[in-house]
């Protein structure tokens, strides 16, 4: 571990090695900053997403109880298939953030 002397922005007291100011808290590290501010951010898309997904039901909910037995077997094979591509996806940005990291 390397020797860190940050100097507090909100404060301006100086703290070794700590990640957060030993007088007011305010977060000092680059990455746990960066990592609280993705998961904000992260947050924020997951409730833009819930607001989407109540205003306007997904292609899957309307034919997926269509009447048609042919056309919800294709809803459900396109459904998994894309369950299998998310999952790639997913993978994929995980590996990507990992070498990142
Ligand atoms: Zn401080």
């Amino acid at each position: 571990m390397s020797y860190q002397n940050i100097k507090c922005p909100n404060c301006g007291v100086y703290n070794v090695n700590r990640d957060y100011c030993s007088k007011c808290n305010t977060i000092l590290s680059y990455k746990k900053r960066r990592e609280q501010e993705f998961k904000k951010e992260e947050e924020a898309r997951l409730e833009q997403r819930r607001l989407e997904k109540k205003n306007n039901p997904s292609f899957f909910e309307k034919y997926g109880n269509h009447r048609f037995l042919l056309v919800r077997v294709v809803v459900k094979i396109i459904k998994t298939i894309w369950v299998v591509i998310m999952a790639i996806g997913m993978f994929i940005a995980w590996l990507i953030s990992s070498i990142a990291a």
